[in-house]
């Protein structure tokens, strides 16, 4: 039996890297605009610092102007509003990014909110999420874009009337996918834990993409022969091999059983570098398309 294609996520977010470095050259030297990136780091999460300082070189690396602010963990929501604001307000600025999740005690949705929707690069702002919902040019959340970059890639323009089940529905990755498959014209279940016979639900899947934070929870037989699987989950697990397992060390996989599931899909996501690598990128290319809003061009 053949196998799954494989979905390349970094040979993709490379490529992308590179249009926005081309576009943002082009920007400077025929508008005088360089997108601008402020990410906020609020406390000391050793995953978070990792993906904030991936952003803040990524976007150094694509010529765009980078900023990013370290709050204490013990920082007061004022503070952190007031921060929010002033970028808000930094002309040199165009998207901002507040990285999630934020220390107990802060309150993310009051935080997303003070953020002005145009700089809101990450998606999350309820008017972003309003305009995803009915059709209107919005900046959609990074994850979901890539997700739909990668699926375009693997199926071409035209997703028109295929059958795609989205596993999750957080407002970070299910329901915006689920939206931009809308969009594509796909018709879409969003699945969750509430879902009775979610076997039967995914086995209908052309497009099936699970974002669900559970280590390999969709074995192969409940994927439909040759569907495009887009595994948004990243999980840490304990190594399969006891020695390495014995010494604590750990992996990352996704929500589907890789190994099974490539025996029946068409073309999946690999877990790492598949869908994590886009994320960044996507990031890049919302900075881009908000300096571009923001100055009319
Ligand atoms: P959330 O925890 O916010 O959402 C998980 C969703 O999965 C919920 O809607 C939940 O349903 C659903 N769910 C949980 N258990 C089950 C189950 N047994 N059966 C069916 N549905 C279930 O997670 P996120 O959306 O933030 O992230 C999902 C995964 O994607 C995580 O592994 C995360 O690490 C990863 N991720 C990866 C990114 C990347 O760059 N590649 C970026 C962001 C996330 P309910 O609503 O009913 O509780």
């Amino acid at each position: 039996m053949s196998e799954a294609r494989l979905i390349d996520g970094r040979a993709e977010a490379e490529a992308l890297r590179l249009r926005v470095t081309a576009e943002v050259a082009e920007l400077k030297a025929r508008h005088g605009l360089t997108p601008g990136l402020a990410v906020v780091l609020v406390g000391e999460d050793p995953a978070s610092e990792v993906y904030v300082r991936s952003k803040g070189e990524q976007s150094r690396a694509a010529g765009m102007h980078s900023v990013t602010h370290k709050l204490p963990a013990d920082t007061p929501q004022s503070a952190l509003i007031d921060l929010v604001r002033q970028l808000n307000a930094d002309p040199a600025i165009h998207g901002i990014l507040v990285q999630m999740p934020l220390p107990k005690g802060l309150d993310e949705k009051a935080v997303i909110e003070a953020i002005d929707p145009d700089k809101d690069v990450d998606g999350l702002h309820v008017v972003n999420a309003g305009r995803l919902s009915q059709g209107l040019p919005a900046l959609a959340p990074c994850t979901p874009v890539g997700c739909m970059i990668l699926l375009h890639q693997t199926l071409g323009e035209d997703l028109s009337g295929l059958r795609a089940v989205v596993l999750g529905r957080s407002i970070l990755v299910g329901r915006p996918v689920a939206q931009l498959l809308l969009q594509a014209d796909c018709t879409v279940t969003i699945a969750h834990s509430r879902t009775r016979d979610l076997a039967s639900v995914c086995r209908e899947a052309d497009i099936l993409v699970a974002a669900v934070g559970r280590p390999r929870m969709i074995p192969g037989d409940w994927i439909k022969p040759g569907a495009t699987v887009i595994d948004v989950g990243i999980n840490r697990v304990p190594f399969d091999d006891p020695v390495k397992a014995a010494e604590g060390r750990t992996k990352l996989v996704g929500d589907v059983d890789f190994k099974s599931a490539r025996r029946v899909a068409g073309a999946i996501t690999p877990v790492p570098n598949g869908v994590g690598p886009m994320t960044v990128a996507c990031l890049l290319a919302n900075t881009v398309t908000a300096a571009r809003r923001i100055r009319g061009i």
